[in-house]
């Protein structure tokens, strides 16, 4: 069996307990070293075989899967944060369907949540926005126009956006013609890592600060006024609110 592992934002303990029995108890571990915390090796077997699928192709790996299961091994195949979001793992499910190799998916803590902890912010905090959208900048990978930052920034929701960080000038800048120059905006920088750095500031100021922290990769970009210090308090704990349980 091969299990695809949400491997958690970067902090070895925010592995789900599913996702680290599974980890324990494999054969082989194919790890997106560029971005899994290679700590999380300790908890596989001392005589499991490790790969670090940064070095390797769609066909490497699928090969790797391929022989382990054909010698009745199982695989853990750890992919950074929550699997579904920005994974790359529906070609590796599809090759695995082509080649009756079954397989399961653990969700992992994304980096987005591991992001509002740090932050210590709710992302859908009401009275500001009950909307988040994940996305990203158009880089390589194409983004539909229909997604555009443009047209996402209409609904001035809260936003997280992947994998942009290099583009955070231009893409302050078109934002701060929807949300407004002075909206709120923060980078987080390795969430839950050691090295974790937070940056705040407004769509005017925030690409700036990020230059002068030198963060270039692995952050994610927040916009939106969840991140201002005004919200309204939320029914469910209003005395006057009654609901089901209370
Ligand atoms: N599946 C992952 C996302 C993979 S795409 C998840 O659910 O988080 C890789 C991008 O995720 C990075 O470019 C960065 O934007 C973001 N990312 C991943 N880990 C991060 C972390 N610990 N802190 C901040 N951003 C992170």
């Amino acid at each position: 069996m091969i299990y695809f592992i949400g491997a958690g934002p970067g902090d070895v303990e925010l592995i789900t307990i599913k996702g680290k029995k599974l980890l324990e108890n494999c054969d082989v571990v194919i790890y997106a070293g560029s971005l899994v915390n290679p700590e999380l090796l300790k908890y596989a077997k001392g005589e499991a075989k490790i790969y670090n699928s940064a070095t390797m192709n769609l066909e490497e790996i699928i090969d790797a899967m391929k022989d382990a299961f054909e010698k009745g091994a199982d695989v853990a195949r750890l992919h950074t944060g929550d699997p579904s979001i920005y994974g790359a793992i529906r070609e590796q499910m599809e090759a695995l369907d082509k080649l009756a190799i079954p397989y399961e998916v653990i969700p992992g803590v994304s980096s987005f949540s591991a992001a509002g902890a740090v932050l210590k912010r709710e992302l859908t905090v009401p009275g500001q926005s009950q909307t988040i959208i994940l996305t990203r900048a158009e880089g390589r990978t194409p983004v539909p126009e229909e997604e555009s930052l443009d047209a996402l920034a209409k609904h001035k929701a809260t936003m997280a956006i992947f994998l942009s960080i290099n583009q955070i000038g231009k893409i302050a800048g078109d934002l701060a013609k929807v949300y407004g120059p002075d909206a709120p905006a923060a980078v987080v920088y390795k969430a839950t890592w050691e090295d974790q750095k937070i940056v705040q500031g407004t769509l005017s100021d925030i690409a700036e600060k990020v230059k002068e922290a030198g963060i270039c990769k692995t952050a994610l970009i927040l916009v939106g006024n969840f991140l201002s210090d005004e919200y309204d308090f939320s029914c469910l704990y209003n005395k006057t609110f009654s609901h089901e349980y209370r």
